[in-house]
């Protein structure tokens, strides 16, 4: 089950939330006294309560918003048991101080903003010898092992246990927990709004997780990353796992370069199966895994992680999904002569799409060009796979075929910006931008001006997606769907 908190200043917003919640499929609701301004008005916000309330009033201590004295906001906690409340939210050094009474439940939350301590068994004996229906404890994740912590202090837990890692590092444990049977989990009304770090809105819980339907057995797949950003691959794997009625859930997974090897380590006992994966850790990942793709070598870098018992299998559907974009383009068929074969590419940028980029049309004969803005870093790109460089300032002088951007330049929300001249653009050239968001880049729509032949970076992203979800589930993906869905996603980032 998902709570959603409500945190706002007037009791009148705070009961419109409070319905719209419900009418949108809410079943249980915390309410934030501290958020009130002025005095609160409990009758006000409880009577006709449309569904079970979790009565909460935090300390500035404790990341809340109470300016009132401490007196009363004891009084307003026993006011509200006294209503007959659901459940109420005690902190651990208070909890003594107001006894159960009637049918309410006793939530006794403990809380560290700073970090997940290493004391946590010993928090959680204190809070269970307080008279507790659930306990409840949020701590700061600085690391991706505190998850783990979390997870198995759940796990382990006789008495009903509501844990989760705070910030972003920590929100993947707010969806894992959903595995070990927790009471229930914390969201926020709207995504903007969060009450605590890392804590996600009903709205994706529900559309984007499926949080509800989320059991012991469940698959979990993701994406590792650093910074996360806001990744749009849960958005289309989730639609796709979802589309099939499969039981699995796809997360972002925010692991900084110093916790890879224990993320590889640990994922397999969380049902991690398979992961994307994406800068910083195209790279580095190889190092930990037990099985390598020939392209993942070629390349020297992997997007795609499966876990098999105790094997991690490396792929890169990058390079993959980008060399069915050109035969797609150029009409390719299997056994007939390979149309890049006899052409020349220009490739700005040096970095990892550059670089699966450029394996790939090595591979398949074409002559190459790369043109970085830092000039060593061309260079060294084009020892590794016997390729020409010229300077950036002196790319429009190459005589090209196929032009392809493996910069950001173009990138939402530079969007008026673009990494070569139009006056350069030739028809017929093919253009291959691989920036996706927007689809239409500055880049795109002058090269169709010209009467090139475009490959946009959806069409590749939604390639390399799909072959990523055929190595997660042997299945075909919905590719149409998960085009829609990132269609969508990237037209909303430009209003
Ligand atoms: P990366 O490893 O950081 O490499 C970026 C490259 O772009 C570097 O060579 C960098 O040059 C160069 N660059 C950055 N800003 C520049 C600027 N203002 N002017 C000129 N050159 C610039 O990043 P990546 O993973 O290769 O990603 C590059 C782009 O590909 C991103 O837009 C990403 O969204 C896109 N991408 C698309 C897909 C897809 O499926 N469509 C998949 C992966 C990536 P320096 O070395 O000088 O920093």
């Amino acid at each position: 089950m998902i709570c959603v908190s409500i945190g706002r200043g007037r009791h009148r917003h705070m009961i419109a939330e409070f319905h719209h919640l419900v009418d949108e499929g809410a079943q249980l609701v915390e309410l934030r006294l501290d958020y009130i301004n002025g005095e609160v008005n409990l009758k006000r916000l409880l009577n006709d309560r449309p569904c079970p309330v979790i009565v909460t009033c935090r300390r500035e201590q404790d990341g809340g918003m109470w300016k009132g004295s401490e007196k009363n906001r004891q009084l307003l906690l026993r006011s509200a048991v006294a209503e007959g409340v659901e459940y109420v939210d005690l902190e651990e050094d208070i909890a003594a101080e107001i006894p159960r009474f009637g049918k309410t439940k006793r939530i006794i939350s403990h809380h560290d903003f700073a970090a997940t301590p290493g004391n946590l068994d010993e928090i959680h004996r204190r809070l269970c010898r307080l008279d507790p229906d659930i306990v409840k404890i949020a701590t700061m994740a600085n690391h991706w092992h505190d998850n783990v912590r979390i997870l198995r202090l759940i796990d382990q837990s006789e008495i009903p246990t509501v844990g989760m890692c705070m910030g972003e590092i920590g929100t993947p444990s707010r969806i894992l927990a959903a595995r070990l049977g927790v009471p229930f989990t914390y969201a926020t009304f709207h995504h903007e709004r969060a009450l605590a770090p890392g804590q996600l809105s009903f709205s994706q819980m529900t559309n984007v997780y499926n949080y509800d339907l989320i059991r012991p057995d469940t698959e979990v797949f993701g994406v590792i990353a650093d910074p996360i950003g806001h990744s749009l691959s849960p958005l289309i794997h989730n639609a796709a796992f979802q589309h099939f009625k499969m039981d699995r859930v796809y997360l972002s997974f925010r692991i900084p370069r110093e916790d890879l090897l224990e993320f590889l380590t640990d994922a397999p006992d969380l049902g991690v199966r398979g992961v994307s994966v994406t800068i910083p850790h195209k790279e580095a990942v190889i190092r930990h895994l037990t099985k390598i793709d020939g392209a993942v070598l070629g390349i020297g870098a992997a997007n795609t992680v499966i876990f098999e018992g105790d094997k991690s299998i490396a792929y890169n559907t990058d390079y993959r999904a980008a060399m069915n974009s050109f035969d797609q383009t150029m009409g390719f068929v299997p056994g007939s002569k390979q149309p890049l074969s006899s052409k020349t590419a220009l490739v700005l940028g040096a970095g990892g799409v550059a670089k699966a980029l450029v394996f790939g049309l090595k591979r398949r004969g074409a002559a190459v060009v790369i043109a970085g803005r830092t000039e060593s870093r061309a260079i060294e790109l084009a020892k590794q796979f016997e390729c020409q460089t010229t300077t950036w300032e002196r790319r429009h002088t190459v005589k090209c075929d196929i032009l392809i951007n493996g910069t950001p330049v173009g990138m939402h929300p530079n969007v008026d910006e673009t990494p070569f001249d139009q006056n350069y653009l030739r028809p017929n050239m093919i253009v291959f931008d691989t920036v996706y968001n927007p689809e239409q880049t500055l880049l795109v729509k002058q090269a169709r001006e010209k009467h090139c032949k475009v490959i946009s970076g959806v069409d590749m992203f939604v390639s390399q997606a799909a072959l990523q979800f055929k190595l997660f589930t042997n299945q075909e993906a919905p590719i149409e769907l998960m085009r829609e869905q990132i269609k969508r996603a990237t037209g909303a980032a430009k209003l």
